[in-house]
């Protein structure tokens, strides 16, 4: 039986917004502010202002045309009148707003030929002083009332421990105001004066933001570096790089092309992490098609040849398949003489397929075991994994890389972690977020690839479109077709392929036409596939399934139908299927732009960035511009607002001290670096390490 007494309506909502303790309730910033510290007279107000004017009640009355409504006239001391009408009111209003009470309301002002009104005002009786702040409006839900919430924001602000956990010299250096310290910037922000500038307080330049971006930053770096030093107290197998003949070798040996510089530079960087003791923490980001995968497959060599296994995941079943293929072609052919297996693990298998899988991962006997999240879930017993890759991380969640860290090798030593993404992480993320990882970047694409043309189609020019086709297949190459997206329904997206690949067909009689979904069964899309790869077949038409893995030079152009439901990577990475060969590559945005002939503003800047450059990590800086950081980094699955006030994509300069400070505070001053983590971060800092 629970002791404590129950908790009310708001009270359980203050907690679901993860306002239960004071100094988040002190956090807990504006939206936006009202002014109720002015009377605007009505002479002179301009029509759709919102403003606050005092006057007596003239006339109430409830009228019933066109619909019922309580009709008040409100007269100033000027004596001019407005008209307030409430379409729902209760009696107790209709009481409060009796003629000859003199009343205060605020509400946006309309013209109009009757003279002035105002539609459902907020309305209180015209007592007591005009206040001297302006009013606060928060962030809130249903059940938690504004009045309760500014109480509760006020009440906390006072018994909050504001004092301060920055060093002075932390201040000068981050270029903060004097005076300008927690407690006042806080108090500042929920109850500023009216004479302050509102655009300093939107823009978030005044100082009093300028106090609470720095601290939150610098809360950011400092956990992260906590972190960083607990992992350095950690140790993993150290995987020495190898000796002549050994595996790593033995694969060089056994590819058809010679690794770019890029490739071997981080294969280098990969190699001598994995040769310490220390755990490797390294992200490799390199652009579609620019070779992660070898490089992937040479750490995991590494890791083989050092007696060692080692898991390699992504974030979907079709992804693990198409990712992986090309690497298990390489590394079965020189695991088997050594008795040594792949595995493969997915949420989908069969029951005694898994239990033989699971048991070759504890046996030791698959020395790589390949799939997707379903490689870290608990009843994976590793016999003795050295080396973890993710591909794609920033589509795994959170709670999966916290899973995936939690595989230790024994009680002090965990796996060495690679990570690879194709969407670039922008500077200011990686200096960030991903300030706790070392960071490798493929900048070169293999020799012989050629420039995309990207071109944006309206719908209604598809003829068109179907006339390049019938040019590419006279040259012999061969085309993508990709169907649109449909978020809510594979089986929709199905009935589109299906309509598409038929017209096509009727367009094009005599050129042979595929059709790839993922629902095929496994042997039919292979089937498909390799007829596209022959080049027997001409025209793929496909739903998102080739997104990744599939490689086939001679295409030479790709259409992507209904453009403006992609997102920009996704766009990115189809893209990066055409360009492959040496013949001059195009890919076509089809778009259609609905009923008011006009795409939304954010499709259509994805749809510009796509034409404008097909460089990956501009890509990825539009992509953060557009949708902001959490897609990047998996909040999305965490529901984790990570930063609330400092703003990435405009704040470097603050990011850039913090990051310069944060050794320095927790060197010097560890107890209120600690202090200042734990007010800043209370129980999120799980998440900001994962
Ligand atoms: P991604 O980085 O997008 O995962 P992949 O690893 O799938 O790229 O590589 C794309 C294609 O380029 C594959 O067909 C791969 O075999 C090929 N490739 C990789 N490295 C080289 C290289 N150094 N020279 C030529 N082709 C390469
Ligand atoms: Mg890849």
């Amino acid at each position: 039986m629970p002791l404590s007494p129950a908790l009310s309506a708001p009270q359980k909502a203050l907690l679901k917004l993860g306002l239960g303790r004071d100094i988040d309730l002190a956090l807990h910033l504006p939206l936006r502010y009202e002014d109720e510290t002015r009377i605007v007279p009505l002479r002179g107000a301009r029509e759709g202002d919102t403003v606050q004017i005092e006057g007596t009640v003239t006339v109430c009355e409830v009228a019933f045309r066109p619909r019922r409504q309580l009709v008040v006239t409100l007269q100033d001391d000027q004596g001019d009148s407005c008209v307030l009408r409430f379409f729902s009111f209760y009696p107790s209003q209709q009481k409060a707003l009796a003629v000859g009470t003199r009343i205060r309301a605020r509400g946006e002002l309309k013209g109009g030929f009757l003279g002035w009104q105002m539609v459902h005002p907020v309305c209180r009786p015209a007592e007591g002083e005009l206040p001297q702040a302006l009013t606060p409006v928060y962030p809130t839900s249903a059940s938690l009332p504004q009045n309760y919430l500014r109480k509760a924001v006020l009440g906390a602000l006072k018994r909050a421990d504001l004092s301060p956990t920055l060093p002075a010299a932390v201040d000068q250096e981050m270029g903060l105001q004097p005076g300008w310290d927690l407690r006042r910037s806080l108090g500042f922000l929920h109850q500023p004066t009216p004479e302050v500038s509102l655009a300093a307080l939107e823009d978030r330049s005044h100082p009093a933001w300028q106090r609470l971006k720095a601290e939150e930053l610098l809360a950011q770096q400092l956990s992260q570096l906590q972190s960083k030093r607990e992992r350095a107290a950690l140790s993993a197998p150290a995987l020495r790089a190898a000796a002549a003949g050994s595996l790593p070798e033995q694969l060089l040996a056994a590819l058809p092309f010679q690794l770019t510089r890029a490739q071997h530079r981080v294969s280098e960087e990969i190699a001598r992490d994995l040769g310490r003791e220390l755990p490797m923490h390294r992200l490799l980001q390199g652009d579609v098609g620019s070779g992660k995968t070898i490089v992937a497959a040479l750490a995991a060599a590494i890791a083989i040849e050092a007696g060692w296994q080692c898991a390699l995941m992504a974030p979907t079943e079709i992804l693990a398949q198409q990712h992986f293929g090309k690497l298990i072609g390489w590394l079965e052919p020189l695991l088997a003489p050594r008795g040594q297996r792949v595995a493969w693990l997915t949420g989908s298998q069969k029951k005694k397929e898994r239990a033989e899988m699971l048991q070759l991962v504890a046996s030791g006997e698959a020395a790589l075991v390949i799939g997707t999240h379903a490689v870290i879930q608990e009843q994976v017993q590793f016999r003795n994994l050295a080396l973890a890759i993710i591909d794609e991380q920033h589509r795994f969640g959170v709670a999966q890389r916290l899973a995936l860290r939690s595989k230790l090798v024994d009680a002090l030593r965990e796996p060495h972690l690679l990570m690879m993404t194709a969407t670039p992480i922008p500077r200011t993320l990686a200096m960030s977020y991903y300030a706790d990882l070392d960071v490798s970047t493929i900048d070169e694409l293999p020799p012989g690839r050629t420039p995309v043309v990207t071109k944006l189609v309206a719908d209604s020019r598809r003829d068109e479109v179907i006339q390049r086709i019938r040019g590419q297949l006279a040259q012999g190459r061969q085309v993508y077709w990709v169907c649109p997206l449909i978020e809510e329904s594979e089986a929709l997206d199905l009935t589109n392929a299906t309509a598409t690949h038929e017209a096509l067909g009727a367009a094009l009689p005599g050129v042979m036409i595929g059709l790839l979904h993922s629902r095929m069964p496994p042997a039919e899309k292979r089937a498909v596939m390799a007829l596209f790869t022959s080049g027997r077949m001409g025209v793929l038409v496909s739903t998102t399934v080739i997104e990744v893995g599939v490689d086939v030079p001679n295409a030479s152009l790709m259409v992507i139908e209904h453009a403006e439901r992609f997102g920009l990577s996704q766009l990115h990475q189809l893209r990066g299927r055409v360009g492959r060969g040496a013949a001059a590559s195009a890919c076509v945005l089809l778009y259609f732009s609905g009923e008011g002939g006009r795409l939304g503003e954010t499709a259509r800047s994805r749809l510009r960035a796509m034409v404008e450059t097909s460089d990956g990590f501009e890509i990825a800086r539009r992509d953060l511009e557009i949708r902001g950081p959490g897609e990047f980094l998996g909040a999305r699955q965490s529901g984790a607002a990570l930063l609330r006030f400092a703003d990435l994509a405009t704040d470097t300069d603050l990011l850039e001290a913090a990051r310069r400070l944060a050794p320095v505070l927790l060197d010097r001053h560890r107890e209120l670096a600690e202090r200042h983590v734990a007010r800043w971060l209370g129980g999120r800092q799980d998440y900001l390490k994962a």
